[in-house]
């Protein structure tokens, strides 16, 4: 059995007060293990926000390093870590918020060859990357292991997720096929306002944690997104589709696949 001492009692004790968290739900974080693939505009705010709600196992995956250029929205980093690894960087900042954290880095992107590998030891995993070959990477890696997932999205001054769980639509239900490269724009090439990184994250960071204490509703079958020019959010209503070639009756993939990638996009993936 854990026991937490007086100490992390101090330290989380404003989770303890919630209600619906108490002790019992402070000791399903502790004991969670979380996936964050991307250490970039969402994967920053989602792990400093896990750091310091104490989750146990924090899986960081990221083959890039700091550019100077991450820095206006990227705030797990610092202007000295231009240049180092991004999960060295995060990996430190967690644990200089919170020591309890086991923080478990992978300095490679995620691919068809180590996704099911690598996401197969976590309870959550949290998409933070900006590029759609990964997310469908994700999606199905996901689905394939019965693995929940938040996904995240931004560009400009918009965001979207959605939470999948076994069962629930996936994001190939929405979105059937990665567009041809170059027909969406990233936010490297189209703009972030800095700030939305940080209110997609802890959306993020907040269904996580939903789904580690069991509270509330996640944003299953539902798609959010917001418009921070008018602060709009709306919700819209999804399904599982019975011909998602994934998750449907009689899906059409059965192995990974990693789809082409802009080639103006390779640079900044995250
Ligand atoms: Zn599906």
């Amino acid at each position: 059995m854990f026991d937490f001492s007086e100490d992390q009692i101090n330290r989380y004790s404003r989770h303890i007060l919630l209600q619906d968290v108490g002790v019992e739900g402070q000791l399903k974080i502790a004991q969670g293990k979380v996936l964050i693939i991307g250490a970039g505009g969402l994967g920053a705010p989602v792990a400093l926000y896990l750091a310091a709600a104490g989750v146990g196992t924090i899986g960081i995956v990221d083959g890039d390093v700091v550019d100077l250029s991450n820095l206006q929205r990227q705030v797990i980093h610092f202007t000295p870590d231009v240049n180092r690894p991004k999960v060295d960087s995060a990996k430190e900042k967690i644990n200089l918020i919170n020591p309890d954290v086991n923080v478990i880095t992978y300095k490679e992107f995620l691919t068809s060859e180590n996704a099911l590998d690598i996401i197969k030891d976590y309870d959550f995993v949290v998409d933070g990357t900006d590029n759609f070959p990964v997310k469908f990477l994700i999606n199905d890696a996901c689905v394939m292991a019965g693995k929940p997932f938040s996904h995240g999205g931004i560009l400009r001054f918009e965001g979207q997720t959605m939470t999948y769980v076994p069962g629930s639509a996936c994001y190939r239900c929405l979105f059937h096929m990665p567009p041809p490269p170059n027909a969406v724009p990233t936010c490297s090439q189209a703009g972030v306002l800095g700030a939305i990184a940080g209110m997609l994250g802890t959306i993020q960071a907040a269904e996580t944690l939903k789904y580690l204490t069991g509270v509330g509703e996640l944003l299953t079958n539902r798609l959010l997104t917001f418009n921070a020019k008018t602060m709009d959010f709306r919700k819209i209503k999804t399904h599982r589709r019975e011909d998602c070639p994934i998750c449907g009756k009689n899906p059409t993939i059965t192995t990974l696949v990693d789809y082409e990638q802009a080639v103006c996009d390779l640079k900044d993936r995250h």
